[in-house]
């Protein structure tokens, strides 16, 4: 049983750090618990991180947690396996419990859900192995590092032609694995030759590596393309398991009638439609980069000691008025 804290952060990613960083410096007692898997640490840097670019994703969050330890904030590794909401302080009505994996609880005024995303990925046999090294989804991640090398771009949404341009832009070597024909259209085909981007229609039946470095792709008749990358496109599903107590429902994300994902719908300072619960970075936006997701966190975690602010002038003044004589007032 951990200590009643002002604020739990259930993930200790760039959005869940920097809310804690921006509580901690409030003088909040906050407590980080991370299960220390963030979505891109399978990559190797960290990029459009000003100040930090390139470091390996797991030092950045090594570098935070440092900076955050300094103002008091504490770390618990570990997941959320079970929460509920209910008073956890006699003069405040909103309160949280939460259970970790360790069998451990916490119980908290608030809550910052900061746990990101989890990528779904296309069915073919050797690409999740390769997922976030050989197999790339952003072009502004990772098109820098496959500058000029043979990049194959795997067409499984709409937006797949579209992405073929963007990675066009890094490499001259592009070919484009149409693996359903409705997703291309003639005004794509012809991009593609102005462009001079290869077209290789039909499935892809398999990814190959050799050791950790991919090779190629095999396709449906056998054969095989060598590449030196292949780009995909994933969806990115809020991971929220284990948080269904709080009363959080993450929905469909899209863009035009495309599904891209879920998450939890969120105002503007990251405010949940469960009063006491915020939520920052890829849980609430699937898109948010590593600097998005971190300011995500400052204003989720700026709100959130606001929000106590005004609970404790609240409680504070309910005692004054019980300390008052009867017929006096302190308003
Ligand atoms: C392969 C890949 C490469 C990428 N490269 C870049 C890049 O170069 N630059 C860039 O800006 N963006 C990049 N991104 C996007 C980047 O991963 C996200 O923007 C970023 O991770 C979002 O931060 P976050 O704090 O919301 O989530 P995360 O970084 O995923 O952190 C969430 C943390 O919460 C923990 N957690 C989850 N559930 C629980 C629970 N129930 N209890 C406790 N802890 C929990 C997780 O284990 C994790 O440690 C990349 C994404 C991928 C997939």
């Amino acid at each position: 049983m951990y200590d009643t804290t002002d604020v739990l952060v259930i993930g200790g990613g760039a959005a869940g750090l920097s809310a804690a960083l921006v509580l901690g410096r409030s003088r909040r007692s906050v407590l980080v618990v991370d299960a220390g898997e963030p979505r891109n640490g399978a990559a190797a840097g960290v990029h459009n991180y000003l100040g930090r670019e390139g470091t390996d994703p797991r030092g950045l969050a090594r570098i935070g947690r440092d900076e955050v330890a300094q103002y008091g904030v504490r770390f618990a590794s570990g997941r959320i396996v079970d929460a509920s909401a209910g008073p956890v302080t006699a003069d405040d009505p909103v309160g949280f419990t939460a259970t970790l994996d360790s069998g451990g609880t916490v119980a908290a005024r608030r809550v910052v859900v900061a746990s990101g995303a989890r990528d779904v990925l296309p069915d073919v046999p050797g690409l999740a192995a390769q997922w976030g090294r050989g197999v790339v989804h952003c072009p502004f991640c990772h098109g820098w590092e496959v500058r000029d090398r043979r990049i194959g771009v795997l067409v499984t949404t709409p937006f797949g032609a579209h992405q073929a341009l963007m990675w066009r832009a890094v490499s001259a070597h592009v070919t484009v694995f149409v693996t359903d024909p409705a997703l291309v259209g003639e005004r794509d085909l012809a991009g593609f030759r102005a462009h001079g981007i290869d077209v290789v229609r039909g499935p892809v039946r398999e990814v190959l590596s050799d050791g950790d470095v991919l090779t190629g792709v095999v396709l449906a008749d056998g054969s095989t393309v060598p590449l030196d990358a292949l780009a995909a496109a994933s969806t990115a599903e809020a991971r929220v398991t284990g948080l269904a107590g709080l009363g959080l429902v993450a929905a469909d994300q899209t863009v035009g009638d495309v599904r891209i994902g879920s998450a939890l719908p969120v105002g503007p300072t990251g405010a949940t439609d469960v009063p006491g619960v915020w939520a920052a970075g890829n849980v609430a936006a699937p898109m948010a980069t590593v600097i998005v997701s971190a300011a995500a966190g400052t204003t989720a975690g700026a709100a959130v000691h606001g929000d106590l602010v005004q609970a404790d002038l609240v409680a504070a003044l309910a005692r004054a008025d019980a300390r008052t004589p009867a017929g006096q007032s302190t308003r």
